[in-house]
């Protein structure tokens, strides 16, 4: 792709240090979460320059009793405000642009004052440098730059900086799909990695065995009713449906980070017993057990599906006495975009033609609130981000950016602003479905790279 004399990208280009500053003052404004504070206090700023960049721009605040109601959490105070900006450029189809404004505890490991930003080595480090304020910064340095070249975006625009994603199970971006904030014609998440454009998600439903039995004085066990022994029998029914269940594969390509490691090219389901309480001594018999864990499902599965098969599994490995009882909850559903959907395609091309890497289209394990949004509007979506998994440290000491990566990230979103349908998306593609990224040399370091596990970091 021909870059020189780009007036955009050049101008993206020349607005380095003011993309810097935005993203210093919006590191400094810490919105921790939990608690969530200073919420306000970032969306009054965001308003002020969304308006002058002639956008409008409103806080859009949940209501306390929803948000009493649906987050339950005793660790969250104060206002739950939400930047809403719009653009109408004259535009046939509207862009829906998100990501979120709070950030995970400071917590250790660090080397410059978390909440000020320090530039070092070509870097920005602070907390929410790449998880995601850099995104907004560089999203503000690029309608700067569209305005100040009187251009007009090829979409309207459609942008949520929403709260407490870190928190979770009701954030902000969940409250803006339920209230039909949302509309559009394609969703951008800006949160994620700079490694890939995520396609998909796992859903997830986490379950509770409560196995009940009678205490007894350990000398006479054979009088009482052992819980935690009678539960061993599930575990092993559940152990057993978990090696089934693993075996699946969903269409949607998986992490590099994932195949590197054990060879797995897919999405995968995951079944895990987490968590067990029972007993309270030695010498007593306990009376009950109870046995807690989740249950990721990929795209193609149904919650309905995983639950009864977990049902029927514990309903075949319980023993004759064995009283128990099942329960869940289901969370963020599992969500896939095409990978040949064109705008999906549109936004690989711009993404690797400004890329010295291979950015694929990939799933992750994990699951996102991006998924609750996405399963009220059905919009094609993509998440592509600013950082790095394995340099980035998000939700470690010493986040950090690149700096070349948040102007790279001003100049994507630049391209896919003014509507570029960018070029190497036909090669990519073929390049996943070939699954032999190692004949492509640009991939070779990617797939190379030692990670963290893209899980840990969701
Ligand atoms: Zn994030």
């Amino acid at each position: 792709m021909n870059m020189v004399n780009d007036d955009l990208l050049d101008l993206i280009e020349s607005k380095t240090s003011e993309t810097l500053r935005t993203l210093t003052d919006l590191v400094s404004i810490p919105t921790v979460a939990p608690p969530g504070d200073n919420y306000v206090r970032i969306v009054e700023y965001l308003i002020q320059i969304f308006s002058n960049l002639g956008l409008s721009a409103e806080n859009v605040i949940i209501p306390d009793d929803i948000f009493k109601q649906r987050m339950k959490n005793p660790q969250l105070r104060g206002t739950r405000a939400n930047l809403h900006a719009y653009l109408d450029s004259g535009a046939d189809e509207t862009l829906v642009i998100y990501t979120h404004l709070d950030v995970v505890p400071a917590g250790e490991g660090w080397t410059s004052p978390p909440f000020e930003g320090t530039i070092r080595d070509g870097r920005f480090y602070a907390r929410g440098s790449a998880d995601s304020k850099a995104a907004v910064a560089a999203l503000l340095t690029t309608l700067s730059a569209i305005r100040e070249l009187d251009m007009k975006p090829a979409y309207n625009l459609n942008i949520a900086l929403t709260t407490d994603e870190e928190v979770g199970p009701y954030s902000g971006l969940c409250y803006f799909a339920d209230s039909g904030l949302l509309s559009g014609d394609y969703f951008l998440c800006m949160d994620g990695e700079s490694d890939d454009l995520l396609i998909g998600m796992n859903g997830i439903l986490t379950w509770r065995i409560d196995v009940t039995g009678r205490a007894y004085h350990s000398g006479s066990s054979f009088l009482g009713i052992n819980a935690l022994e009678k539960s061993v029998a599930l575990m092993n029914g559940l152990l057993r449906l978990k090696e089934e269940v693993e075996e699946r594969r969903s269409m949607t390509p998986g992490s590099p980070v994932i195949f590197e490691k054990i060879g797995v090219t897919h999405v995968k389901p995951v079944l895990n017993i987490t968590m067990i309480e029972s007993g309270i001594k030695e010498n007593v018999i306990p009376g009950t057990c109870t046995i807690k864990g989740d249950r990721r499902v990929i795209p193609e599965e149904a919650f309905d599906d995983a639950i009864s098969e977990i049902e029927t599994a514990l309903k075949s490995a319980a023993g004759p006495e064995t009283a128990y009882d099942f329960s869940y909850e289901i969370g963020y559903p599992p969500i896939s975009a095409d990978p040949d959907h064109p705008w999906v395609r549109q936004v690989l091309a711009i993404a690797n033609d400004l890329s010295d890497r291979n950015i694929l289209p990939v799933g992750t394990q994990g699951s996102l609130d991006v998924a609750y949004a996405i399963n009220i509007t059905g919009q094609p979506f993509c998440c592509h981000g600013v950082g790095r998994l394995d340099e980035s440290s998000a939700h470690a000491g010493d986040e950090n950016i690149r700096i070349d990566d948040l102007v790279r990230y001003s100049k994507f979103m630049g391209l896919l602003l003014r509507g570029d349908r960018g070029q190497r998306s036909q090669i990519k593609h073929e390049t996943i479905s070939a699954r032999s990224p190692l004949t492509e040399d640009a991939a070779v370091g990617r797939w190379c790279a030692p990670s963290p596990d893209p899980a840990s970091l969701r």
